[in-house]
């Protein structure tokens, strides 16, 4: 059958081509030459556009990979869960897996490769070298998550090593997250570039995590604090008034943790000023129950 290629070099119809899993390097090479990806990026576009993720896959997710589809030829979905991101008191190991099913959205989602080594393909039993976050690393959720954003930096230069992608998606749920990623991509030279996606969230106003499905029905209302405290921080107009305005949301529910509450520069998540103007991500973890949430909005200050 002939099928037109989409201006991306996509078919338009349905796939006919089975979705390819590889779990190490082997298996992405021989995924790279089955879907016709040389090296470097294709004529007129880029070949290969990466979504990591630690499964678990919800519409958030989904958003991504369809962001993804339209910045490149051909979807790569990583499933990985780094330990190396997970403090020795997190929940690394109830961490939700959910493997066929996440198998089922990549496929629905018409992505081309899913790539989920295990923690052994990964990493070398007596391995040295990461990446350091830097100063960077150790403020806003570094300094309540002790190294994660160096566990984190470590497992996306890898990735993008094994994967080799032209382009990489990043939701900005995890505003520092990306704020990181493409820091050390100017850093270090990486021949990625960055999308960042916007956060998708339910119809109440709770963004969506792979984390939700812990909360019970109490928690749940609680964590709808998170994002009505950024919803009134976000109608005020100085700083000052921003913060007060999301930390009295906060202080009114008593089951929630807090752990910060930040307004922050965008690209180096130290605190704005009074004087402020421009962007400005208006930032907030909470611990609700044994599960916990973070959220952001980003805001513009005159
Ligand atoms: P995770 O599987 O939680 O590590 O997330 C994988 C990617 O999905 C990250 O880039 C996240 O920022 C992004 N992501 C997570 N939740 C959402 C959401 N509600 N909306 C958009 N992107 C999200």
């Amino acid at each position: 059958m002939n099928v037109a290629p989409s201006p991306a070099g996509r078919p338009e119809h349905p796939r006919e081509v089975p979705l390819i899993v590889a779990d190490d390097r082997a298996g992405l090479l021989k995924a790279r030459e089955a879907l016709g990806i040389g090296a470097g990026a294709s004529v007129g576009g880029s070949a290969l556009a990466l979504v990591p993720t630690m499964g678990a896959l919800h519409e958030g997710h989904r958003s991504l990979i369809r962001l993804a589809r339209q910045r490149a030829a051909h979807v790569a979905v990583s499933v990985f869960v780094n330990p190396l991101q997970f403090g020795p008191n997190e929940d690394f190991s109830r961490y939700p897996r959910t493997f066929d099913a996440d198998l089922e959205v990549c496929a629905a989602e018409e992505v081309d490769l899913v790539f989920a080594p295990s923690v052994e393909d990964m990493y070398l039993p007596d391995r040295q070298v990461g990446v350091s976050a830097g100063r960077m690393g150790s403020i806003v959720e570094g300094e309540f998550r002790p190294g994660h954003l160096d566990g984190m930096l470590t497992v996306v230069l890898k990735l993008f090593n094994l994967v080799q992608p032209d382009v990489a998606v990043f939701g900005q749920k995890d505003a520092q997250q990306l704020a990181m990623i493409r820091r050390m991509v100017a850093d270090l030279n990486l021949p990625v570039s960055v999308v960042g996606a916007p956060t998708v969230r339910e119809p109440d106003g709770l963004a969506l995590s792979s984390r939700n499905r812990y909360l019970s029905p109490e928690d749940r209302v609680a964590g709808l604090a998170l994002s009505r405290a950024l919803h009134a921080g976000a109608g005020q107009r100085t700083p000052a008034e921003i913060r007060r305005a999301a930390l009295a949301v906060l202080a009114a529910e008593p089951s929630l943790a807090v752990d910060y509450l930040v307004l922050v520069d965008p690209a180096t998540f130290t605190e704005v000023g009074d004087g402020h103007t421009g962007e400005a991500v208006l930032a907030v973890a909470a611990r609700v129950g044994s599960t916990r949430l973070i959220d952001n909005v980003t805001l513009t200050l005159r």
